[in-house]
C-alpha cells in the first residue's frame, strides 16, 4: 500500500508519551505510526526534523461571526486563523444574526461555514427560553451541542429564568447532547453594573467589578443542580475564578455530567494587567485578580477543569478602544495565540507536553464524543495534525494574524513555541506558515451522537419530565418550514 504522505524525522505526542516517530497518512487518517523503516511508500514525504508532531488542537469556543458581524470575522478569515495556531477542529457559538436557534439558521450556517472552512467545525445551536421548541431540529439539522447563556454578553442574548433553564435541559437531556454554559448571573451584573455607572465609573477596572466572582459561583452552583435533576449534561465555559471551581468540583464529586474549559487570558492575565493593556481587556467573564492563576492551573492538572478554550471573540479595533468600558465590545480573538501561549508555558516548565495535548486535544475530543476519530494520533484516527517548533522564540503582532480583528492583549508578547504545518485530515491547511489556498470550503462539520451511559439524576420521578417534551405541533413556523 502506498500512503499519501509520510511525515519522517519528528517527536509523536501524545497524551501519555512522546516518541520519535514517523507517520503515514492514507485517505485522511493515520496508517501507521513507527520507524522510519517499517513505513509504506509515500506518495509525499515531509521532514519534521526537530519539529513536534501533535494531534491538532480543538477549540470548543469561537466567536467566527457569520452570519450578520463579518466586519469582525468570517468562517474564512477565523478558520485560517486556527490553521495557524494549530487547530483543526472548532465549535462556533450562536450568537450570530440571526441567532442560530432555529432549523433554518442552522441550515444556512452550516452553508456558509461549509463554503470557507479551512479547518473542522461544530456549530452550536442557541437554548434560549424561544428556543426550546426547536432542539429537535437543531439536533436534526446536526448541532455539535448547544449553547445557553445565563449571563449577557455580546450579541444581547435574552438569558432564560431558571424555569426556562429547567425546561431546556429537560428537552436537551434525552439527546445527549451537551449544554455548554456562560455561567455569570445576569441579575447580579446589571444591577453591579448601574450602580457604578450611576457613580461615574467608566475606568477599564469597572468592568471587574460589575461582575466579581460570585457571579460565577451562583450560576455554576445553580446550573449543577438543574444537570443533576434533568441528567442533562452541561459544559461551564471560560471559568476564570477561584472560587467557581468548588461548585464545579462538587458536582462532579456527586456525579453529575458537568465538564469545564478555561482560556489562556485566565491562566496568564490579571487584574494589574488593565493598566497595561487598557479597554482591549474587556472580556466576560473578566479577567480577575492575579491570584486566581494558580489555583486555575491546579484545577487543570487535577481535572477539574478539564481543557483549554479560547472564547475567541474577534472585534475590530474601533470596537475595542473607547473612553467609557461599558461601551467596549467584550472579548477578543484567540484561536491563532492559544497553542504559542499555551507551549510558552511548556518551555517555562509549567506543565508537560502531554498534558498540553490531553488538554487541548484528548479531553475536548472525549467530552464531545468524538474521540478517538480525533484527539489522538494512532492508526485510524483523523490526520489532524499540528507540526510545531517548540523552540522557536517570536513575538506576537496583532497585524500578522490571520484574523480580521487585528487587536487582541497579546501584542507584543513574547512566547516560545510556533506551528509550523497543520494538517486536517491528512491534507495541509497551513504549510510552512503559509496558508493553503486551496483548502478552503475543505473543513467539515462534526458532530457525533453520543452513547448514552446512566445519566446521574437526582429527581426521582424523572420520568415524569415526559409532559413537558414539546410536541411537534407547537413547533414555530422556521421550524415546520425546515424542508427548505
Ligand atoms: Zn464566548
Amino acid at each position: 500500500m502506498t500512503a499519501d504522505l509520510v511525515i519522517h524525522g519528528g517527536t509523536v505526542v501524545t497524551d501519555t508519551t512522546t516518541f520519535p516517530a514517523s507517520v503515514a497518512i492514507k485517505d485522511g487518517r493515520v496508517l501507521s505510526i513507527g520507524a522510519r523503516e517499517a513505513m509504506p511508500d509515500a506518495a509525499e514525504t515531509l521532514d519534521a526534523t526537530g519539529l513536534h508532531i501533535l494531534p491538532g488542537a480543538i477549540d470548543v469556543h469561537v466567536h467566527f461571526r457569520e452570519p450578520g458581524y463579518t466586519h469582525k470575522e468570517d468562517f474564512g478569515t477565523g478558520t485560517a486563523a486556527a490553521a495557524f495556531g494549530g487547530v483543526t477542529t472548532v465549535f462556533d457559538m450562536p450568537n450570530v444574526i440571526p441567532p442560530t436557534g432555529t432549523g433554518e439558521a442552522l441550515a444556512a450556517k452550516q452553508k456558509l461555514a461549509s463554503e470557507k472552512a479551512y479547518v473542522d467545525y461544530g456549530l452550536y445551536g442557541l437554548l434560549g427560553e424561544d428556543t426550546i421548541a426547536h432542539v429537535p431540529d437543531l439536533v436534526a439539522g446536526g448541532v455539535i451541542g448547544f449553547k445557553l447563556y445565563m449571563g449577557n454578553t455580546f450579541g444581547n442574548i435574552p438569558s432564560p429564568t431558571t424555569g426556562g433553564m429547567l425546561e431546556a435541559f429537560e428537552v436537551v437531556a434525552p439527546t445527549g447532547k451537551r449544554v455548554s454554559l456562560h455561567a455569570e448571573t445576569a441579575s447580579i451584573m446589571a444591577r453591579r453594573e448601574s450602580r457604578l455607572r450611576a457613580a461615574g465609573r467608566k475606568d477599564p477596572l469597572a468592568h471587574l467589578a460589575a461582575r466579581p466572582a460570585v457571579v460565577a459561583v451562583e450560576a455554576v452552583s445553580r446550573a449543577a443542580v438543574l444537570s443533576e435533576w434533568t441528567g442533562c449534561r452541561i459544559h461551564v465555559l471560560h471559568i476564570s475564578s477561584a472560587e467557581e471551581l468548588r461548585p464545579l468540583a462538587d458536582a462532579k464529586a456527586r456525579g453529575v455530567d458537568v465538564t469545564g474549559e478555561t482560556c489562556p487570558q485566565y491562566l496568564l492575565l490579571g487584574a494589574e494587567d488593565y493598566g497595561r493593556i487598557g479597554p482591549v481587556i474587556r472580556v466576560n467573564p473578566p479577567v480577575r485578580e492575579a491570584r486566581n492563576q494558580a489555583p486555575l492551573w491546579a484545577a487543570l492538572k487535577s481535572g477539574v477543569v478539564d481543557m483549554i478554550a479560547t472564547d475567541h471573540a474577534p472585534h475590530i479595533p474601533d470596537e475595542k478602544v473607547r473612553d467609557d468600558i461599558f461601551t467596549v465590545d467584550c472579548g477578543f480573538p484567540g484561536v491563532e495565540t492559544q497553542m504559542p501561549l499555551m507551549l510558552t508555558e511548556v518551555a517555562a516548565g509549567r506543565m508537560s507536553i502531554s498534558d498540553y495535548v490531553r488538554w487541548s486535544a484528548v479531553n475536548p475530543a472525549k467530552v464531545w464524543g468524538l474521540y478517538p476519530h480525533k484527539g489522538i494520533l494512532q492508526p485510524g484516527a483523523h490526520a489532524d495534525i499540528a507540526i510545531v517548533d517548540l523552540k522557536r522564540a517570536w513575538t506576537i503582532d496583532d497585524q500578522k494574524l490571520q484574523s480580521r480583528a487585528k487587536i487582541t492583549p497579546w501584542h507584543g508578547r513574547a512566547v516560545t513555541g510556533l506551528p509550523i504545518h497543520t494538517l486536517v485530515r491528512g491534507r495541509f491547511v497551513m504549510k510552512d506558515r503559509t496558508l493553503v489556498e486551496s483548502a478552503r470550503g475543505t473543513g467539515r462539520s462534526v458532530h457525533t451522537v453520543q452513547d448514552m451511559p446512566a445519566p446521574c439524576v437526582a429527581n426521582p420521578d424523572a420520568a415524569m419530565t415526559e409532559i413537558v417534551k414539546v410536541p411537534a405541533s407547537s413547533r414555530g413556523p422556521a421550524a415546520t418550514g425546515a424542508a427548505a
